[in-house]
């Protein structure tokens, strides 16, 4: 069986982006997709977490922004036939998206 260590960071797939959490440090940062032809300028700073809810019942999941809890962010996972954006979300990148990307 395979053990799952503390250090490896949780990732989750919404429609848009993918957030990795740095379970350790309790930070967490998000690479939009759809841009993935420069990565660095895809990904968004590290920012503090102070909790991560995952529902059981449904794919949403709750990041706290600060300890109260006050602030929160919402975001769905990306699942198979996904009721958010319809599975549309991963598709590949038609040509024409590529061509003026890089043209960009
Ligand atoms: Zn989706």
């Amino acid at each position: 069986m395979i053990r799952l260590t503390t250090e490896a960071p949780l990732v989750l797939e919404s429609c848009h982006s993918t957030w990795i959490f740095d379970t350790e440090r309790m930070r967490f940062r998000r690479i939009l997709k759809g841009l993935e032809l420069d990565a660095r300028q895809a990904s968004t700073a590290w920012r503090p977490y102070y909790g991560l809810e995952l529902d059981s019942s449904s794919e949403s999941f709750v990041v706290l922004l600060n300890p109260e809890g006050t602030r929160l962010l919402r975001s769905w996972r990306h699942v198979d036939r996904c009721p958010q954006c319809g599975g549309e979300a991963t598709a590949e990148l038609s040509l024409d998206e590529l061509r003026s990307a890089a043209l960009s």
